[in-house]
């Protein structure tokens, strides 16, 4: 049995076909700039990669092009359910759940939470069940990993009546690759399910570290939105909240206009002033791009004095891992940062953490306890897995 996987962004829409017991891709793809004239359909298929343009389609139009191809390609017979990522669950879900229409109204009631990313995941999920309203579907929540932090973890020192009226606490994000990636370090480290003390970094465009213990996320870096936490791509990570205040009374700007600055112009971007990709700065620091530089700077020392700052949660370290695009593939990044956390006991392998890129997995310091891992993440696989888990018990 194959699943259809699907991340129905504003914007875009990732779609996979993928047999959940062996991780076989049998097809992957992207509907980019949907609701745009350059709106495109690019999938791979076989090692092939192909490209279809959309013309202005919109999300209906652009996902009814994804089941033409999968049915074109033959794979629709092979389908045995659709599961879906689901940004914002809030504290309603803290695992992945069967989709049925209480479950819909629930992912609504959560839009407050999640106005940017629940809206066009529920409008993928209403356009799966039109499209193939035979499957099954399932729904696999950024944020149910994390629902087993302590409230001294997930509480902001504000009225607590807060929490109880407008829902005000730290949800965290990420949490199908951190779960993905501590399970592996458990199994690299012949550790049980229920066992070992973890500091997991998901370096991609986003980026969050958690802390895993004994299989159970105690604490991480992004908070009520996605926007708390490390240095990202665009984001800024953790700011003085008065830092809004002080903006728009210096600008005239808006809050809502400070707040998109500090999602969409800051972070690698902002620093730099060059760009949010991590390969173009490391490049332009290599050559002498002083902001660069600054960038890669703040970014590793923040990431550190986050790192640390999770072990209080775990209060022993067995492993920091390292997945994303960066932190598959930053030889620079991950020295930088395990430099900074020497301290811990952690003792870089220079040779190991060179082979360590491009998928490759593996063990990056001399040190056993603590060591770091490289894990390649897989986001897809653990949706399949969960889509196809709940798919047959029902
Ligand atoms: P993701 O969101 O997980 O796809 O990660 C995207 C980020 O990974 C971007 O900042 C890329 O520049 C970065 N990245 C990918 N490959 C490399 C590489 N070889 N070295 C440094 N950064 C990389």
């Amino acid at each position: 049995m194959n699943i259809l996987v699907l991340n129905c962004g504003s914007s875009s829409a990732k779609f996979a076909v993928l047999d959940p017991q062996t991780g076989l891709e049998h097809l992957t793809g992207i509907a980019q700039r949907i609701g745009s004239p350059e709106a495109s359909l690019d999938w791979n298929h076989g090692g092939t990669k192909h490209s279809k343009p959309l013309h202005g389609a919109d999300h209906g139009q652009a996902l009814r092009e994804a089941v033409a191809l999968l049915r074109a390609l033959g794979l629709e017979e092979s389908l045995g359910g659709v599961g879906h990522r689901v940004v914002h669950g809030g504290s309603l879900f803290s695992a992945s759940t069967l989709i049925t229409p209480e479950v819909v109204a629930q992912v609504q009631a959560c839009i407050p939470l999640g106005p940017l990313h629940n809206p066009p995941n529920l409008l993928g999920i209403a356009l799966a069940g039109e499209l193939l309203p035979h499957l099954p579907q399932v729904a696999v929540f950024d944020t149910a990993f994390h629902q087993t932090m302590p409230p001294r973890a997930y509480l902001y020192p504000v009225p607590l009546e807060w929490l109880e009226q407008h829902a005000v606490r730290r949800y965290g994000f990420h949490g199908t690759s951190h779960r993905y990636v501590s399970a592996k370090a458990q199994e690299m480290l012949n550790l049980a399910a229920n066992e070992g003390c973890i500091l997991t970094a998901h370096l991609g465009n986003g980026c969050s570290a958690t802390a895993v213990k004994n299989g159970q996320s105690v604490d991480t870096t992004m908070g009520l939105t996605p926007l708390e936490g490390l240095v990202m791509g665009t984001r800024s990570g953790s700011v003085d909240p008065a830092l809004i205040g002080h903006m728009t009374r210096a600008t005239g700007l808006s809050a809502d206009a400070v707040l998109d600055l500090l999602n969409k112009k800051s972070g690698l971007l902002g620093l730099s002033g060059l760009s949010n990709d991590m390969r173009a700065l490391e490049q332009a620091a290599d050559q002498g791009h002083q902001r660069a530089q600054i960038a890669l700077e703040v970014f590793c020392y923040v990431l550190a004095r986050q790192l640390a700052g999770l072990v209080v949660g775990l209060g022993r370290l067995d492993a920091l891992v390292f997945t994303g695009g960066i932190g598959e593939n930053s030889v620079l990044i991950r020295q930088k940062v395990l430099h900074l956390l020497g301290f811990l006991g952690l003792e870089l392998d220079d040779q190991a953490n060179a082979q360590a890129v491009r998928g490759r997995a593996g063990r990056i310091t001399h040190s056993l306890r603590p060591q770091a891992l490289v894990v390649p993440t897989k986001e897809e696989l653990m949706i399949a897995a969960d889509t196809a888990l709940l798919v047959q018990a029902s």
